[in-house]
């Protein structure tokens, strides 16, 4: 699993490759998110070809969503939405 240094490198190069995917609507996606493919790929010895999969492994990383208002409670462990304030159901 990435850590939290990991995970801002690793989301932008995935901001980077939707950049990238709307410059060059004819390269094939997974090309456009090869740096982030390949440094998925450096981090964890898995060789993942969908980008979506890894966006997934960031959600885990920052937590379940918020029954309120939708947005990840960031950890875990969280008491609290950091969004809206909502109290969690632990
Ligand atoms: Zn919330």
């Amino acid at each position: 699993m990435l850590d939290s240094e990991e995970g801002k490198i690793a989301s932008k190069l995935l901001a980077e490759g939707f950049q990238e995917a709307r410059r060059q609507i004819k390269t094939p996606i997974s090309e456009n998110f090869r740096k982030l493919l390949d440094y998925y790929k450096d981090l964890t010895g898995y060789e993942e070809t969908n980008h979506n999969a890894i966006m997934h492994h960031f959600i885990d990383m920052y937590g379940p969503d918020c029954e309120n208002c939708g947005k990840p409670y960031r950890t875990e462990t969280a008491t609290f939405c950091p969004k809206c304030g909502n109290k969690r159901q632990l």
